[in-house]
């Protein structure tokens, strides 16, 4: 890897010539405009994704300003609007949507009823399309080519269909902070979610769409977040990939490993994935993480001895009867994650699994107080701290261990080969045979923004 500091100078030189070069032109050209700047976020295979999936909604009201949009429904028969038209009202009815181009109850007890309806923009441009759903408070606009309503087991169906680089570039700065992450780690950032998106495509097929909209796939929210440099990000890794082995990568990402990432069979179970093992956080040993300015580098939960005891109480682990004396790490695995809690009472002693340990305090303490597996445990007398690093599952990019390295002057390639050992950069060449269904993968990462 190169010095990085000469890398910084050599930036630092760069962006203080460039406004002289462009002034000292004259004129701004055609040739000032970088070659990524060109291309179009239209680009790449259409992806499907569900709208609030786990929300319950009624009725819709969907919204638009382009000329030529047409509706149809399931069976590709056009549904003629009135000329001007360009507002629907759609309204769950009998299991069926009823469609009524003014507001009320009188138009509704007019229209007419579809299984599905369809709302398409011509020639698989893309258009915006405002959604508004009052009984959720959810106004927002979303690209697409076309929307899709149905029904779906007693609950309203909204699938988006949108071109892949559009949808990589709301996906950004939901994930991680557009604004404030160098451009460097937005475009590491924007090659991980193309390869997990591409690698993952169909997760949700059986239910007719790709991803859904939650942390469960990616969350992607339309223009509600529209970033320019998310945008600069994707176009200038337009189409890019990572591979390993001439097959898509397993690009699994998360806010701040805390110090070093881990081995993914240690976390999911599973077999072992050469390129998702536990990688240093840091240019060399000894030196702070790149992950170490995160606001989740580090953090503690300090309580009482007693209060541990009464939330292992509520969930049975421990006899009513029982004193805790103290708490115990049994066994950490090579991730340096803890796996095993060793609790020690009067009656003997007990063991729990970390998982289940960090779901009990979670559930007495607040939902975020233990953040990671990473941690160590101490107890005075009467005092409970858990000391810890890290947020997130520890697999695969540190988004903001990709942050501090791009600030040391490294290349979203060279971030990407960090976290992902004996990976490659490719380009999608649409052969996407090698999906299949993984567990949750994007867990905690939209906390990286913070
Ligand atoms: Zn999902
Ligand atoms: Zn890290």
């Amino acid at each position: 890897m190169p010095e990085p500091r000469f890398l910084v100078r050599l930036c630092l030189l760069v962006c203080l010539a460039t406004p002289l070069i462009f002034t000292g032109c004259g004129s701004r050209g055609d040739s000032a405009v970088p070659a990524w700047a060109k291309r179009s976020l239209a680009s790449g295979p259409t992806v499907r994704v569900r709208l609030l999936r786990k929300s319950y909604f009624s009725r819709v009201y969907l919204e638009w300003e382009q000329d030529g949009i047409t509706l149809s429904d399931d069976q590709g028969h056009p549904i003629p609007l009135p000329d001007g038209t360009r507002r629907v009202y759609l309204k769950m009815r009998k299991q069926k949507i009823a469609l009524a181009f003014r507001r009320g109850k009188a138009a509704f007890r007019k229209a007419k009823r579809y299984s599905e309806v369809w709302l398409k923009v011509p020639d698989r441009e893309v258009g915006v399309i405002s959604v508004k759903i009052p009984e959720r408070r959810v106004y927002r606009d979303y690209e697409a080519q076309s929307l899709r309503l149905s029904i779906k087991y007693g609950r309203m169906a909204l699938i988006n269909y949108l071109p892949l680089e559009m949808y990589i570039a709301r996906v950004i700065p939901e994930e991680m902070d557009a604004e404030h992450f160098t451009l460097e780690a937005l475009k590491a950032q924007a090659v991980v979610a193309r390869t997990w998106s591409l690698k993952n495509m169909g997760r949700h097929k059986r239910f007719g769409y790709d991803f859904c909209d939650s942390p469960h796939c990616q969350v992607y929210k339309g223009r509600k977040q529209v970033s320019r440099r998310a945008e600069k990000a994707a176009k200038m890794t337009l189409g890019e990939v990572l591979t390993y082995q001439g097959r898509l990568a397993e690009a699994f990402y998360h806010s701040t490993c805390g110090g070093n990432t881990v081995f993914v069979e240690e976390v999911w179970g599973g077999r072992r994935i050469a390129h998702l093992a536990r990688v240093e956080d840091r240019f060399k040993l000894g030196n702070r993480a790149y992950c170490a300015p995160s606001p989740y580098a580090r953090w503690q939960l300090l309580t009482s001895l007693r209060r541990v005891e009464r939330a292992l109480k509520k969930k049975s682990v421990l006899p009513k009867k029982a004193v805790l004396k103290s708490v115990k790490v049994d066994f950490i695995n090579r991730s340096g994650r803890v796996k095993r809690i060793r609790l020690v009472t009067n009656q003997g002693e007990r063991l729990v699994e970390s998982g289940d340990f960090r779901k009990i305090l979670n559930r007495e303490f607040g939902k975020r107080r233990l953040l990671s597996h990473f941690y160590e445990i101490q107890v005075d007398g009467q005092q409970f701290r858990v000391l810890g690093r890290g947020l997130g599952h520890g697999v695969g990019l540190c988004q903001w261990g990709a942050r501090g390295m791009a600030q040391h002057g490294f290349s979203y390639v060279e971030i990407l080969q960090h976290y992902f050992k004996g990976t490659q950069l490719g380009m999608d060449d649409g052969d996407h045979s090698t999906t299949r269904d993984s567990a949750s993968t994007t867990q905690n990462s939209q906390a990286g923004k913070k």
